[in-house]
């Protein structure tokens, strides 16, 4: 990488950010089609994130990333936002257009692709959504993208889901939320075709842990399709064990370098390379 004088800049917010592979797939990609390109991580306080827009905006960067705690907290400070992005309430991608900045979620198609690619009969199945944080709205608005009549989505806390179900009402969401307590896990598993764990439980470093007991595998269905958003590890525990019972499992890592791709076109205008992102996520995971 060559920085020089003219180098144009991307990055990344979140708090923290320390975890992120986002510069380095970034970067990676950046340096493999020689573009004139930076991309770096910024750590941004909640209460700095006006600051930190306001900022890049004098600095004229070209867009950034947005990850947790930013991902709804950033729209007030968008110009306009996409469609998709609008019915989610969820911003993961900002490029600057014209006279202000324009704010996308790519989690969102990213999240769909590996299941397009499956033959299924997506208007008589009622996925179950694990927690009810920022990537779970990515997921429900996917949902509703694949034809799905309803989600049931479950969580350890009533209040905030019930705030969950209350959030989508003056959106233009049409899909039927049904909400549930961590108790009804067993039975939901037992009905459903597909099941998305958007909850961190299993990630590095706690990796000996899982969203499920065991014992709540032996009475799947045979078609299920078991969807974690983590990819540290890849596959988690919790994908390990679906696997063992017969299950169709989908890690997160497809996810992360879909979204990353999608974005590093609105960026820069290049097809990224994916392959080349692929072996630098698989770098960092392993080494
Ligand atoms: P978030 O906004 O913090 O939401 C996390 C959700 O999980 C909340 O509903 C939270 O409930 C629940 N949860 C956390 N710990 C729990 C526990 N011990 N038991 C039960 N529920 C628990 O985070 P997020 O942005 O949605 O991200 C969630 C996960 O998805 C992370 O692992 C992230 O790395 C992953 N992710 C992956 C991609 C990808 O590209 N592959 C993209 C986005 C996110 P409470 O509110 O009660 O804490």
């Amino acid at each position: 990488m060559n920085i020089n004088g003219k180098t144009k800049l991307l990055g990344i917010i979140g708090n923290p950010i320390g975890h992120s592979f986002s510069p380095q797939i970034h970067n990676s990609a950046l340096s493999h089609l020689a573009l004139d390109y930076v991309y770096l991580p910024f750590p941004v306080a909640p209460a700095k994130l006006s600051e930190a827009v306001l900022g890049f905006e004098a600095i004229s960067l070209v867009g950034f990333s947005v990850t947790i705690p930013h991902k709804q907290a950033i729209i007030p400070f968008l110009k306009e936002i996409s469609p998709l992005a609008q019915v989610a309430g969820a911003v993961n991608t900002v490029c600057w257009k014209d006279t202000g900045w324009y704010g996308t979620n790519t989690d969102i198609a990213a999240f769909l692709s590996p299941l397009l690619s499956l033959e299924r009969n997506w208007q008589e199945i009622v996925p179950v959504i694990l927690g009810c944080g920022g990537a779970a709205r990515a997921v429900v608005v996917a949902a509703q993208e694949l034809g799905c009549p309803s989600v049931h989505v479950v969580s350890r806390n009533q209040d905030k889901l019930k705030d969950f179900q209350a959030s989508w009402r003056s959106s233009m969401l049409q899909i039927e939320i049904q909400i549930h307590s961590w108790e009804s896990i067993k039975d939901l598993i037992s009905q459903t075709a597909l099941l998305i764990n958007t909850t961190p439980i299993g990630m590095y470093p706690v990796v000996d842990i899982s969203p499920v007991e065991q014992s709540f595998w032996e009475n799947i269905k045979p078609d299920l399709i078991v969807y974690d958003l983590i990819y540290r590890p890849s596959p988690t525990l919790f994908l390990q064990e679906a696997a063992e019972q017969g299950a169709l499992i989908i890690t997160g890592t497809e996810m992360l370098i879909n979204q990353a791709a999608e974005a590093f076109k609105i960026w820069t205008g290049q097809t990224a390379p994916i392959d080349v992102m692929n072996q630098e996520l698989y770098h960092q995971l392993c080494f």
